[in-house]
């Protein structure tokens, strides 16, 4: 398809929407470019299905245009948008044949029989569903059901987007990452934009070139996973990924220059010259925290053991600072010292950061 652009979209479920509160997308600026893997990571709740469906043309928004291309379908219905969404919960015919389920969407738009097996079959493969295209889908097992789901999004070779709403949630973890690889594999295949939605941070850094992470009815960073993880944009992108997420801890200004209780803390964020801000936070990752001869005093209270890296937790006054070592890294048993990597630390002014 085309570009797929979203312009001052707003939505809200409330007839005379007054609170913010009242708005279940709040502002959202995209573009996401043809032919990419995305992922729409954020918590439940934070509008990532309401995203989806005016993409798709199910819900209409409140304000704000949905652009093809140059081409403006806010009021195109759903059928006339090419695109293809696949539901958390299994979609199917019960009373239909596997075979008849994968078929439906191409029977639908008049494509002949001899490439509907085709590509019946093609999909079937692909989704181990060959033995079982001449069953009933009634009798299948959730797991089963979902693969139809899958397969009806799939089906279809014409479709410029397909768009999966955490379509993994009833399948089970082995099958999971099956699955999970296998879109990722199709994604080269047919080149088609994919928009893959989450909670789970693993699929989404697994799946996506590029990430949108949601919260509270924003998009608050749309990026790479390695931008995410280098520079997030929002002290939410900081702690919701990354394991464990990122330190924020309280932040003065002396002069212009951040300090943590009265430690001076370098950072690649510039000079502020703002001070009228709500809250003020230094963020930096576990990972760019390191033991250091000189630097803040801390307390090492607990050390736990994950595997390839140690997670070590200390505290200066009553703040906890984390780090992640790797393993054979040497821990001190009690006091210690520890040191910011100026390049990984960032000033955040009311959540943002500050460039
Ligand atoms: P997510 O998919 O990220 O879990 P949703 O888009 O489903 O989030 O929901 C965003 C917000 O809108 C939530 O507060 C939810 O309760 C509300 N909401 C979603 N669908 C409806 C609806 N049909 N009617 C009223 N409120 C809804
Ligand atoms: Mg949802």
């Amino acid at each position: 398809m085309a570009m797929l652009e979203l312009k001052d979209l707003r939505h809200s479920y409330v007839k005379q929407p007054e609170a913010e509160d009242d708005w279940a997308l709040k502002q959202v600026d995209m573009r996401w470019e043809d032919g990419g893997a995305y992922a729409l990571l954020g918590p439940s709740g934070c509008g990532k299905t309401t995203l989806l469906n005016i993409i798709s043309g199910l819900v209409r928004p409140t304000e704000g245009r949905v652009f093809f291309g140059e081409r403006d379908v806010t009021d195109l219905p759903t059928d006339e948008r090419n695109i293809a969404q696949v539901f958390q919960f299994p979609v199917i015919y019960d009373t239909m044949t596997v075979y008849d389920n994968l078929a439906f969407p191409l029977r639908n738009r008049g494509v002949a029989a001899p490439e509907v097996d085709s590509r019946v079959r093609e999909i079937a493969a692909m989704l181990d569903l060959t033995e079982m295209l001449a069953r009933r889908a009634s009798g299948l097992t959730a797991d089963g059901k979902q693969k139809i789901s899958l397969g009806r999004g799939l089906v279809r070779a014409d479709v410029s987007a397909i768009m999966f709403d955490e379509p993994l949630t009833v399948i089970d973890p082995h099958l999971k990452w099956l699955l999970r690889s296998k879109l990722k594999e199709l994604h080269q295949e047919v080149g088609a934009t994919m928009i893959y939605v989450t909670h789970d941070q693993t699929e989404a850094l697994t799946f996506a070139d590029q990430v949108v992470v949601m919260h509270e009815g924003r998009v608050v960073q749309f990026g790479t996973p390695v931008e995410l993880f280098e520079r997030p944009r929002h002290t939410f992108v900081g702690h919701f990924i990354g394991s464990p997420g990122m330190n924020l801890l309280p932040c003065e200004l002396d002069n212009g220059r951040p300090q943590f209780f009265g430690h001076s803390i370098e950072t690649g964020s510039g000079a502020l010259a703002t001070t009228d801000v709500a809250a003020l936070e230094i963020g930096v990752r576990p990972e760019f925290v390191s033991f250091a001869e000189e630097g803040i005093p801390v307390e090492v209270i607990k050390v736990s053991d994950a595997g390839r890296y140690s997670v070590v937790e200390t505290r200066h006054r009553d703040v906890i600072i984390k780090l992640l070592l790797q393993e054979g890294e040497r821990i001190p048993s009690e006091k210690a010292a520890v040191r910011f990597d100026p390049g990984h630390t960032w000033i955040y002014a009311d959540g943002w950061v500050q460039s």
